[in-house]
């Protein structure tokens, strides 16, 4: 391999942002603040450690995945409860909004649709912001921990891996068999877990999450939701996942209904208006 001539030059030049966001639609704030205000709770779920459990949140209400016992990541999963096809794009989001996701940013659907399916509405880990490692919070940038790496990298069987928590809960909420479940299963959203790219390797790295009991992450359902949540088997990801052996926690959900007409203002996301002929 020869290095050009210009390679300084070449390394020099500025980046410039892929996906400017100023002309994306902006969620309303100060509406979803003031709903915030009147907001009564309808549902809560605990999530076991080291496995995985669905909830459902209708269209304009609220979600919260609250850190209870200890430090604990969670692995989110978000469908269109009406329509498995329509889930969350962890790329695409990372692509819109950056590695990590925090308030006022949104969780995308998958083409066709690329529409917001939920909105983070607080965020009690929105002060960690970008260490010196380039390390945040709630990643978009991991996968989720599955068996099948797993048993490319150490040939052996773990059976409590996030994919196969989230298969296995996605199994028992829809009647579908594990193994068409597991179709379904999308790359996540990664939440407490701190996490970010070596600047020397490249490398994916992960570390201790800054989570504590209390700690949580709120979302506004722009859509009918149907999510899952797996409470990672690396417990809060200081040292090794996919398996036994890291102190893991439950993580609760919980669901809440604003007032009545609290949301009189808002318009719900419309889907993607690309008329998808793709020049034929
Ligand atoms: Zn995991």
């Amino acid at each position: 391999m020869k290095t050009p001539e210009d390679a300084a030059a070449k390394r020099a030049i500025k980046p410039v942002i892929c996906y400017p966001v100023e002309t994306l639609p902006t969620p309303d704030m100060a509406l979803y603040e003031a709903a915030r205000a009147g907001l009564q709770k309808t549902d809560e779920i605990v999530v076991a450690p080291r496995d995985a459990s669905c909830f459902r949140v209708p269209q304009g209400h609220f979600f919260r995945i609250t850190s209870i016992e200890g430090p604990q990541v969670g692995d989110l999963n978000l469908f269109n409860a009406n329509d498995l096809s329509e889930r969350f794009y962890s790329g695409k989001t990372r692509a819109l909004h950056g590695t990590h996701i925090t308030m006022g940013e949104r969780m995308w659907s998958n083409f066709p649709t690329l529409r917001p399916m939920a909105t983070v509405t607080h965020d009690t880990l929105g002060w960690y912001g970008i260490d010196e490692f380039g390390g945040s919070v709630h990643d978009v940038i991991g996968t989720r921990c599955d068996p099948y790496t797993h048993n490319l990298l150490s040939a052996a069987q773990y059976h409590h891996c996030c994919h196969s928590n989230l298969t296995r809960a996605l199994a028992a909420e829809t009647g579908l068999s594990t193994h068409e479940a597991e179709q379904h299963i999308h790359d996540v959203l990664n939440v407490f877990m701190c996490t970010g790219f070596t600047r020397d390797t490249g490398q994916y790295f992960m570390k201790a999450s800054p989570v504590r009991p209390g700690d949580y992450i709120e979302f506004f359902s722009e859509i009918d939701l149907l999510g899952c949540l797996s409470a990672c088997p690396g417990g809060d990801c200081s040292s090794e996942h996919s398996s036994d052996v890291a102190a893991c926690y439950p993580l609760l959900v919980e669901t809440f209904a604003p007032e009545e007409g609290a949301l009189n203002a808002w318009t719900p996301p419309v889907i993607n208006g690309y008329d998808r002929t793709h020049g034929t």
